[in-house]
């Protein structure tokens, strides 16, 4: 496992899948599987192949979709981007109950401690006051 990345929140090094999508590998290999079964049910050329094949095919896309979306949260932190750009507070419910559980997981008495961000009292304010939004807190983050 190489990690491509870091964490946005935790600056862990970490692996996100890059294929979102099926690849033309994914579509070749979909293609022998198929014709693999035709010939074990039917024993030889038969044009309901293509319907295993479109099968096989949408499983396949399936089986990648998830596989990405399940690697994009960080599992150091649980923080999640592509939750994040949809809705930020459950982002935000997600990282805070995952380093609770984190915290008291015995597990983790002796791991490194994770580096998350700190930020001061006057910025901590500005983000709760909304007025002050933007002017003093998009510069620092
Ligand atoms: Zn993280």
């Amino acid at each position: 496992m190489k990690n491509n990345c870091f964490c946005a929140f935790c600056r862990t090094p970490r692996r996100i899948y890059k294929r979102r999508n099926i690849g033309l590998i994914n579509i070749s290999y979909a293609a022998l599987a198929s014709v693999l079964v035709m010939y074990l049910i039917w024993k030889s050329f038969d044009p309901r192949v293509l319907m295993v094949f479109a099968v096989f095919l949408a499983l396949t896309e399936v089986f990648i979709q998830l596989r990405w979306r399940m690697s994009v949260p960080c599992r150091q932190c649980g923080f999640d981007p592509v939750l994040y750009i949809k809705d930020q507070e459950r982002a935000v419910e997600k990282v805070t109950l995952h380093l609770k559980s984190r915290k008291e997981n015995p597990n983790n008495l002796l791991a490194k401690p994770l580096n998350l961000p700190s930020i001061s009292r006057e910025k901590s304010e500005a983000l709760q006051n909304k007025e002050k939004r933007g002017t003093l807190v998009s510069r620092q983050i």
